[in-house]
């Protein structure tokens, strides 16, 4: 319905007859700050391109840089090819190692083969296979909370070769761990893992081990860290909340988990094509936000899918913007 007010009847809309009528449910769109794009998928991302521009195409991606489809694919229209293993990839050819992180044994099978291999490794990560190699070094046990399975996990395992090391997702496994009490113990952190829940696993380790030491300050970054907080925030005044991001990306799936814990309708889509739209209410506010690997096209794409659905208003929740950035890596 078109809303037409006149000066003598302000609160009292008309319709033209014959207009069209936009029965269409009204919604609030609400976008989380910050979301999207963190500064190593942006770093990893420039690396490809900068890779392509210097050695021209193709260049070599082991594993998904980022993970998210839109990423691979556009960076795939550009010159990049992404293979799993390192024997796809021909000999002498310029290769790069994910975001994630590698195993050591990865970069030495790449001098092997003679490739030109680029490490894309966030920073971050990169700090965190410092701290285990340090532990290491202290003939301590390693216990990493994360995921199993993970390229993050696997690739800080690879860091860790002389002492035993033991991935705990759970409160359950740290009770199960098949180590005695004052055994000298570490643990890390996987990046991307949940705040709430690693929290809970870490006073866990402290009751269970007498020599335990950990990281000075958290390993979950400062972009997980963030996202988790801002859709916390969201999730308790929303409606239903959006995440925009991969079913395999641990920093999406982390997300949808966070705001379930708060608000009763959670959705993590690739994209719009993926929204239950009978799931959603008919009115009220959604929230949306997106993983740190996820672009913000993405966002835009999903708001849009709405507009043409509903009669939607689109703000922003405040907060302040992130001034993280890391020097890009040199393509020599
Ligand atoms: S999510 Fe965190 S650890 Fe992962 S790439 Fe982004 S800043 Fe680095």
């Amino acid at each position: 319905m078109f809303d037409l007010r006149f000066p003598d009847d302000s609160q009292t809309p008309r319709t033209i007859p014959g207009a069209p009528v936009d029965d269409r449910p009204e919604l609030r769109l609400i976008l989380a700050a910050p979301r999207g794009f963190c500064a190593g998928v942006r770093r990893a991302i420039d690396a490809v391109r900068d890779a392509l521009l210097k050695h021209g195409a193709p260049v070599y991606v082991r594993r998904a840089i980022v993970h998210n489809l839109e990423v691979v694919r556009t960076l795939e229209a550009e010159g990049a090819v992404f293979v799993e293993e390192l024997d796809e990839v021909p000999l002498g050819s310029v290769v790069l190692f994910s975001a994630h992180g590698v195993s050591p044994a990865i970069a030495e099978d790449a001098e092997r083969r003679n490739l030109k291999a680029y490490d894309a490794v966030c920073p971050l990560v990169a700090k965190v296979h410092r701290e285990v190699e340090r532990h290491q070094r202290a003939g301590r046990q390693l216990i990493l909370i994360g995921h199993k399975g993970h390229p993050e996990i696997e690739g800080t395992l690879g860091h860790v070769t002389s002492v035993g090391a033991h991935v705990v997702k759970s409160v359950e496994e740290v009770e199960s761990l098949p180590l005695h009490r004052d055994e000298p113990a570490a643990y890390a952190v996987q990046t991307t893992y949940s705040v709430e829940d690693a929290h809970a696993i870490v006073e866990a380790l402290r009751a269970r081990f007498s020599d335990l030491v950990g990281p000075a300050s958290s390993d979950i970054c400062y972009a997980t860290t963030n996202r988790q907080a801002a859709v916390r925030d969201l999730a308790m005044y929303s409606d239903a909340i959006i995440v925009a991001g991969e079913h395999f990306s641990s920093n999406a799936c982390r997300l949808a988990e966070v705001a379930s814990l708060h608000c009763p309708a959670v959705q993590l889509v690739a994209g719009p094509e993926e929204i239950d739209w009978s799931e959603l209410p008919q009115s009220g506010s959604i929230g949306i936000t997106a993983a740190a690997s996820t672009p913000e096209s993405s966002v835009e794409a999903i708001v849009s899918a709405f507009g043409a659905r509903y009669r939607t208003s689109l703000e922003e929740a405040g907060a302040e913007p992130e001034a993280t950035v890391f020097k890009r890596l040199a393509i020599a």
